[in-house]
């Protein structure tokens, strides 16, 4: 089974939401930058400090100090029996930097979503900031001021989930993302998963692509 995988995808196509299923069901450690990110925020540390700005902006943080952090979390003990990136790499020089750094990967898996649905579920992305379910307000009709269906904590809509935002973050994401998914398949190592189908069914596409 294949071990050391990333999740490679545009915001909002649900590498969050795999990425948790995938570590839960093969127990590996799963590295989520964007939550790295913003616990620093939330804790007012000196990475929080530099990157806060920076986040609610809906820029990239430099490559620099992102494989500063990936690096720290690869090192982890619990990293050793498998690991799955989800937000890293980002930008062709991350990518560059696993392999210089002797990180070996097995699996890139692409989710695959056209840019109007992305559009629409990230304005309706709402999170549980109690037990961090992502729920979609459109699907699941959930008003803003909603409960967790789960735990009914009341939803927070994520800062960097505003019109304005979304946008920008799309338009970085085709420019300086987009690029590593002709990076991994030349290396035969990209899987394309049609994440335009329920959690569910994309999940299934996922483990089938990795037994
Ligand atoms: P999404 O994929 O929905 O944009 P993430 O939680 O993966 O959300 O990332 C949130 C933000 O964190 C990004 O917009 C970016 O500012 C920052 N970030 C996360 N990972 C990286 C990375 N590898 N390189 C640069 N910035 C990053
Ligand atoms: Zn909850």
């Amino acid at each position: 089974m294949f071990r050391r995988l990333i999740l490679l995808g545009p915001p909002g196509g649900g590498k969050g939401t795999q990425a948790g299923l995938l570590a839960e069901k093969y127990s590996l450690y799963h590295i989520s930058t964007g939550e790295v990110l913003r616990r620093a925020v939330r804790e007012e540390s000196e990475l929080g400090r530099k990157v806060e700005e920076i986040l609610s902006r809906g820029d990239l943080v430099p490559d620099e100090l992102m494989v500063d952090i990936i690096k720290e979390n690869l090192t982890e003990d619990r990293a050793t029996d498998g690991f799955i990136l989800d937000g890293f790499p980002r930008t062709v020089p991350q990518a560059q930097a696993l392999k210089e750094n002797g990180v070996e990967i097995d699996r890139v898996l692409f989710l695959d979503v056209p840019r109007d649905v992305l559009v629409k579920r990230l304005k309706g992305r709402r999170e549980c900031p109690s037990c961090k379910s992502i729920i979609n307000a459109e699907s699941s009709s959930v008003l803003d001021d909603g409960a967790c269906p789960q735990c009914g904590e009341k939803l927070e809509r994520r800062e960097d989930d505003t019109e304005e935002t979304i946008n920008k973050r799309l338009e970085i994401y085709f420019r300086r993302t987009h690029p590593l998914i002709d990076f991994y398949r030349q290396r035969g190592l990209l899987v394309d998963i049609d994440g335009d189908q329920n959690p569910e069914m994309v999940f299934q596409e996922i483990c089938d692509a990795l037994e």
